[in-house]
Order: C-alpha cells, then structure tokens, then sequence
C-alpha cells in the first residue's frame, strides 16, 4: 500500500481573466503546475504522482509521473483521479490544486504524521479578516476565530474517499465539504500561509519575488594519473586536477556562488579540507547538500553563468555535456545555464596546462 499525491490542473480558470490557462502560466521560471509536481517528486513521500489536465502535456520531466484528463468540474477530475487509481492498492490520496505552487514539504510530512492516526486531514488558517455573512439580506457578524480557511492538499483514505464520491449527487468545491456533507470526522491541522492560491492575474504581480545573487572562483593544480572532471562529467584529457575531491572547479564554484547567493558561508564550511571524511569525493556528491539547501529554503535557480579559463580542453567541445550534467544535477532546464570558455594567452600556469580555472556567477530568486 503506497500514497498518491494527485495534483488537479484541469481548471477553467474562470476568475484568472487571462488567454492563458492559469496552470501554464510561468511563474519563477517553471509553469504553475510543475512547482507543486516538483515537491512531491522531492519530498519522497509518494509512490505514485498522477497529473489531472485538460490540456496535453507533451512530455513531461517528472519520473514516476502518469498524466491523466480531467473532468468539467474539480470534482469531476477528482472523481477520473480516483477512479484510476481503483485497484492500484493506495492507502492515502493527497489532492492538490495546481494554483498553490508554493507547497512545502513541510507541510507534506506534517500532514502524513497525522494521517497515521485519521482517515481525513485538511490544512487550515485562521482569518486575518473579520468577517461578517448575509443571510436573508441581513449581514451578521462571524467570530474569525471560528472561521476555517481550508487549503489544500486535502489527505484521504483512498477507499473512505472513493465510497463518498461513490454516492456523491452534489457539486462541491473541496474534498472536505464532501466530508462535512457526510458528518466525516476531518482532523483540522496549521496549513501554510506560504502555501496561497493564485486565482486572479493580480495576485501573480503581487508576487514580487527577491532576487539574490552569488558568485564563485575555483582553481586547481593540473596532475598526471588523475581523471578529469569538469560540471560532474568526466573528459579525456592527459592530466586531471589535483585536490581532496575529484578537484571540479566548476561544480566547486558553482557551490561557492550558490552558497553566496543563499548567504550560506563557503564550500569550506560544508566540507572541511582538513576532514578525512571527504577524502577523493566526486565533486557531484558535494553539490547535493547544497542542492537540498536551496529546496529547503524555497529558492529557485533563476541562471548560472560559468567561464571556464583554461587553454584546453576546447569549451565548445564538452560545452553539450558539461551543461547537460549540471542541468540535471540541479534539476534546472538547460536553459538557464550557460558556459563560456576564456584561454590566457598561454600566459603563467593556466597558459602552460598546468592549471585550470573557473569563476560563476548564479542568480536566484525567493
Ligand atoms: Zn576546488
């Protein structure tokens, strides 16, 4: 028995009041609905990950991803979502929508903690309006402090959830008014006020995001009976770069200007020289940990740009390659990296082969 996160991006996107759909909208880089795919993907928490859409996704990135077409309503997609998954022996459905793109994994463990112990948990926040509601042309007071915002993703037992849509006649907007509708106990748990919905046009330029900016600068010494690597593949070359690690200076600066952006010290923090723990490391490995500070502090890669100072080997050579594996170690389109090669003239060590360089500047955005 495994867990489903099923994201809903089938929407009309009636209130969005744009050409475009809302769910394809780019938004920190990545359309709306891949940011939430993304963090499920990460959080590893889900054995399956099923993408309702009405609009045909040609290919999509995310492993372990199938895509499925969505209904008229919300609750008709859920109701295609749960009825594929029919058999597939899923314990807990989470259901997302599309338009909160900045869910946390936070948020994803909190709420499998407590379905450990409920068949139905639904994140909430509090009021920060006061808020009053008509009833018959009188307007009355509502105390805010009973007031519950539901977000989503909204957990479920997958049978307790399938059974009630099962018999289900009505129009609802959410999970938990099926629930409430049924007198189903839900567990109310903190939601996220990260974790907001975008439902106009206005709430994105309101979305103005901070934008930070790193840089980094690595050199090593060149050595005969060394394999060389350089962004995380190896290249045929006569000598490699001496070091603790596998000495790739362009992953070392490119974690020396993420760290910068992030203002999270130096690659020496995170791995000392002096440590034998770290001895011969691939330099890849060392990229991790800072690849997981960027997700844990909700940062986005807006671009990298590298120059590479060596006389050989050639950039335009190993330009595919190099911008391949860094792309994919960072899970980055390739796009948003670019890598230059700059010789010295043959001047002083870098000139004579006997070094190689590398400087990188990142952009990132929060
Ligand atoms: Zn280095």
């Amino acid at each position: 028995m495994s867990d489903c996160f099923i994201l809903l991006s089938a929407g009309k996107s009636k209130r969005f009041k744009s050409k475009h759909n809302k769910q394809f909208i780019t938004y920190k880089n990545k359309p709306l609905f891949e940011h939430s795919l993304k963090i499920a993907q990460d959080s590893k928490l889900f054995k399956k990950i099923l993408l309702v859409s009405n609009k045909k996704i040609k290919k999509i990135k995310y492993k372990s991803v199938d895509v499925i077409k969505g209904g008229i309503e919300r609750h008709n997609s859920t109701q295609n979502a749960l009825h594929f998954l029919k058999n597939k022996k899923i314990k807990n459905v989470y259901i997302h929508d599309a338009a909160r793109p900045n869910l946390s994994i936070n948020l994803l463990r909190k709420l499998k903690n407590n379905l450990k112990k409920n068949s139905a948990v639904v994140p909430y926040l509090n009021s920060e309006n006061s808020v009053k509601y008509k009833n018959n042309n009188r307007i009355n007071n509502l105390n805010r402090d009973k007031v519950l915002l539901t977000q989503t993703p909204q957990c479920f037992n997958f049978n307790e959830l399938f059974n009630l849509y099962k018999n289900n006649k009505e129009k609802i907007t959410d999970e938990a008014s099926l629930y409430l509708n049924n007198n189903k106990k839900i567990k109310f748990i903190l939601g996220d006020k990260n974790n907001f919905k975008i439902t106009t046009i206005d709430d994105l330029k309101y979305l103005k995001s901070e934008t930070y900016y790193g840089i980094g600068f690595d050199i090593h010494r060149l050595i005969k009976n060394k394999k060389l690597f350089l962004g995380g593949v190896k290249i045929p070359y006569h000598s490699g770069l001496k070091g603790h690690s596998d000495g790739d200076v362009i992953l070392h600066a490119i974690i020396d200007a993420l760290l910068g952006a992030m203002r999270k010290g130096d690659i020496g923090t995170l791995f000392p020289s002096n440590s034998t723990k770290f001895k011969n490391i691939r330099s890849k490995n060392m990229l991790m940990p800072v690849v997981k500070l960027i997700r844990e502090n909700n940062f986005d890669i807006n671009n990298i740009d590298i120059n590479l100072i060596c006389e050989n080997p050639k950039v335009s050579k190993i330009r595919y390659k190099v911008i391949k594996s860094i792309s994919s170690l960072l899970s980055i389109n390739k796009s948003l990296i670019n890598l230059k090669g700059k010789t010295v003239e043959k001047l002083g060590l870098i000139g004579n082969e006997q070094a190689i360089a590398c400087e990188v500047i990142c952009s990132l955005s929060r």
